[in-house]
């Protein structure tokens, strides 16, 4: 993939001033202009590069045998896929029992002194990533995972979070794979390469781009959960997965549903934590 985005630059339709990609709301009279990061992946470049990719995958699938089973799975991401954020079971709990609290990434958790940080080389790394990717907006940013099957990646924290569509489905935006893994194979200085992105609405397209290679004859749903992300559950660097980006804050009540991470070690009182975060959720869910 060559081509590169070109500056998502708009002008507002209340004043008619310019605004930038970067931006949120109009620099002139602060109207609302739409979430960056899901301006940039519904773009005409983007879709146009996506729906390219899209049918190349329709063609193989087709080729080999499996249209029936390409078709499948397509019904089944857009019916079941959500976005799963891990987190480490105390943040889970502080942030289901207390209801102003915000969910705030890494960078936002180092600023604010809540967390210390993971050293220079991991923070610069992480910086200039995020930087990259999304410019002046990147603390704003919450990273999850799109899931089929409400698990996450337990490399990124012991409790995994289905976030509810309703809220965040108008700000979320997909990338086909981990920003780190991304940002290291394309040159992203010269602007970010188009047909690797989604909005909530072509999530299942950008699913089938990278997966359609996994899809065989006879598969049912569960073939396609496991490969639908992969991780060992140890190396964050050979997890493989659909990269969510979730614009602005979570709280308790963007969160649907809670599990602990199956087949991960967890400490007693992790596990309290863990325990005492769902019990709290059902009984926040039943007021909903
Ligand atoms: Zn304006």
């Amino acid at each position: 993939m060559t081509s590169k985005g070109s500056p998502n630059t708009g002008i507002c339709c209340n004043c008619e001033s310019k605004y930038s990609e970067n931006d949120e709301t109009c620099p002139a009279c602060s109207n609302h202009v739409g979430f960056p990061n899901v301006r940039f992946s519904d773009s005409s470049e983007n879709v146009n590069a996506l729906i390219e990719r899209f049918l190349l995958a329709r063609k193989s699938a087709k080729s080999r045998g499996c249209y029936k089973e390409f078709q499948e799975f397509r019904k089944h991401i857009k019916k079941k896929s959500g976005v799963v954020i891990s987190m480490p079971a105390g943040i889970f709990r502080d942030l289901i029992k207390t209801p102003n609290k915000i969910y705030r990434n890494y960078e936002q958790l180092v600023q604010a002194s809540e967390i210390s940080s993971r050293g220079a080389q991991f923070d610069n790394l992480r910086h200039a990533i995020s930087g990259c990717l999304f410019g002046s907006y990147n603390n704003k940013i919450a990273y999850g995972v799109l899931s089929l099957n409400k698990e996450g990646l337990p490399t990124y924290g012991d409790v995994f979070c289905l976030l509810r569509p309703v809220t965040i489905e108008k700000r979320t935006s997909f990338l086909e794979e981990n920003s780190y893994r991304f940002v290291e194979k394309h040159n992203i200085l010269s602007g970010r390469p188009v047909g690797n992105w989604a909005t909530w609405r072509t999530k299942h397209l950008l699913a089938l781009v990278k997966l359609e290679r996994f899809i065989e004859k006879g598969q049912k749903e569960t073939d396609w959960e496991n490969v639908f992300f992969l991780t060992n559950g140890k190396d964050r660097n050979l997890d493989d997965f659909i990269e969510a980006h979730i614009y602005g804050s979570i709280n308790y009540s963007s969160i649907e549903n809670a599990m602990p991470a199956p087949n991960k070690k967890l400490g007693r009182l992790e596990k309290l934590d863990i325990e005492a975060g769902m019990s709290r959720l059902e009984k926040l869910k039943e007021k909903r």
